[in-house]
């Protein structure tokens, strides 16, 4: 129904218009870009586009909005809003009811424990002693953009994914790439597991001996421009950030050379600009070693940006250390739209550049100007949700509170000749008692639970292998986290809206307000190579004003 429904939309564009995209389905034959960038910035709000516009360089965010075509209206369409799944969605074209990339950890029935999104105990690190390589995309159960393109011409384009954080380095790149590389903790490296390959390349161990990481964090974090220019943010000492360790108070010149020993060695660059920084440096080397885009074939890199995830978490969304990381970040990208002008010209790249997800202001602030919001203490509700059920059963099905979801033991509950829809309940109805929570549903009434939007997120993000029983949703700008900083996980605006902007090859400068989903990236990356779209897609091409 779905595919027929497309194919009639097409028509109908194409006899309507010569501007759209997908009409260069007409054209006898797809000229290809050579290379494909997926760019995405780890917690970058839709809102940072502009808020920062003053303090862009020409020739980064700025001339991805002055040349580029900007979606101003691209929205997550499920919850949870976290990291795995965002970039999995993006690369997929689908949600994590699809994908099964549910959140970064889960309950998983089978093994009994938590899990992580990841993790696989049958590969090897490659590139150190360290065990942060034993990961692979195994638990992606869909195709990626890059698996398609692969698939498209036997294997002869390269997918490369390059992010700090493994699983922003892994699921975009998906399951045939050539390789995944992120960031190793504990000898400041970019690793590797074998399965991807059995040795580092070689420009990797070069890169890798150069240093470049003990380089960054030889000198103290100093705001780029005079700190006095960071009116977008408040003040730079206040009570809603989160020091690092040993740091007597959240404020400029952050010590990074002090500060190593007792902030996870190496693994401090992630929450510093330099992570940013160091991440680009790596990007360029990669085309230019791998030689991607140089090919007959269309090659396809994919980089995460996650600084800026680890610096908003720990200082929040008003933080001049934000605003700092964002400015840095907006240098790397120059850097990288000019590295591309030289080496192959921007006609011959198509870049997007998106984000897996936003993040809510902290809620002490937003109390501070009598704007509603709270924590949500998700310990002290599992007690308590452990404590009912014993008290009303006389035992406790509950496996696992995680990700807002409760997972319960189904054979105890048969054992105990009790039914699983009445305890699934109980629960939520006891659930919807405690603050902050705007609705908890059943999993069995999911399909016939109140259909608005929210309900709508939060099916299209179950996946009834590995999501749990009972899921709670949170009222606006409730967190379940620290009392400084942010995080993101919720249906709402300042987690689900986030920039969307593509680039390069012929693609026209303009801009929709259209409100799109996250998962039309994939198809519309697919439709501009003339290549099927994964297999698990749910998204439709978006219209992108293209020269002719
Ligand atoms: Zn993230
Ligand atoms: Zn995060």
């Amino acid at each position: 129904m779905l595919q027929k429904h497309k194919s009639q939309l097409t028509l109908l564009f194409i006899t309507l218009s010569c501007i759209f995209l997908c009409q260069c389905r007409n054209e006898q034959k797809i000229k290809q870009p050579k290379l494909i960038i997926g760019i995405v910035v780890d917690q970058m709000r839709y809102d940072y586009l502009y808020r920062y516009y003053s303090k862009w360089s020409d020739g980064g965010f700025k001339r991805l909005l002055t040349e580029g075509y900007s979606f101003e209206d691209a929205q997550y369409n499920y919850v949870p809003t976290f990291t795995a799944p965002g970039h999995t969605s993006i690369y997929t074209g689908t949600t994590p009811a699809v994908h099964g990339m549910i959140a970064n950890d889960w309950y998983d029935r089978s093994s009994g424990g938590m899990i992580y999104c990841t993790d696989d105990a049958t590969v090897k690190t490659v590139g150190s002693p360290s065990e942060k390589g034993l990961m692979s995309p195994r638990r992606e159960l869909t195709e990626t953009i890059g698996d398609m393109l692969k698939l498209s011409n036997n294997g002869q384009s390269k997918v490369i994914g390059i992010a700090l954080k493994d699983r922003a380095a892994i699921l975009p790149a998906g399951h045939s790439a050539n390789g995944a590389y992120w960031f190793d903790d504990a000898t400041g490296w970019w690793i590797t597991s074998s399965y991807y390959m059995k040795q580092l390349p070689e420009w990797v161990k070069k890169f890798n001996d150069e240093g470049r990481t003990n380089q960054y964090l030889s000198k103290p974090w100093t705001t780029l421009l005079p700190i006095e220019e960071y009116t977008e943010s408040i003040a730079d000492n206040n009570p809603y950030e989160r020091p690092f360790f040993s740091e007597k108070s959240p404020v400029f010149p952050h010590d990074l050379p002090n500060l190593k020993p007792q902030n996870g060695g190496y693994g401090l660059i992630k929450a510093t600009p330099f992570g940013d920084d160091l991440t680009a440096d790596f990007a360029i080397a990669a085309i230019k070693n791998e030689k991607l885009g140089k090919g007959k074939y269309t090659d396809m890199l994919t980089i995460s940006f996650s600084s800026t995830d680890y610096v908003g978490h720990q200082f929040g969304t008003t933080a001049i250390e934000l605003e700092d990381t964002y400015i840095r970040l907006d240098r790397d990208i120059a850097q990288l739209l000019s590295f591309i002008d030289t080496y192959i010209g921007k006609e011959n790249v198509v870049i997007f550049l998106t984000a897996d997800h936003g993040a809510a202001d902290n809620p002490h602030y937003l109390a501070d100007k009598g704007i509603p919001g709270g924590f949500f203490d998700e310990n002290e509700i599992a007690a308590k949700i452990h404590a009912f059920v014993k008290e009303k059963y006389g035992v406790d099905p509950i496996l696992q509170f995680t990700n807002l979801q409760f997972y319960l033991n189904k054979q105890k509950i048969a054992d105990n000749k009790l039914n699983l829809d009445t305890v699934e309940e109980a629960i939520a109805n006891k659930v919807i008692e405690f603050k902050g929570v705007e609705r908890a549903i059943p999993a069995y009434r999911l399909y016939t639970y109140r259909n608005d939007f929210i309900t709508k997120k939060i099916l299209n993000g179950y996946n009834p292998s590995r999501s749990g029983d009972v899921i709670i949703n949170l009222l606006p700008e409730y967190i379940p986290y620290d009392t400084t900083g942010t995080t993101h996980g919720a249906p709402y605006v300042y987690d689900a809206h986030v920039p969307l902007l593509f680039y390069g090859g012929n693609i026209e400068h303009g801009k929709s307000a259209e409100e799109e989903a996250i998962t039309n990236i994939a198809p519309t990356i697919s439709e501009l190579l003339g290549i099927q779209y994964p297999d698990g897609c749910t998204g439709e091409p978006l219209h992108i004003t293209m020269k002719h």
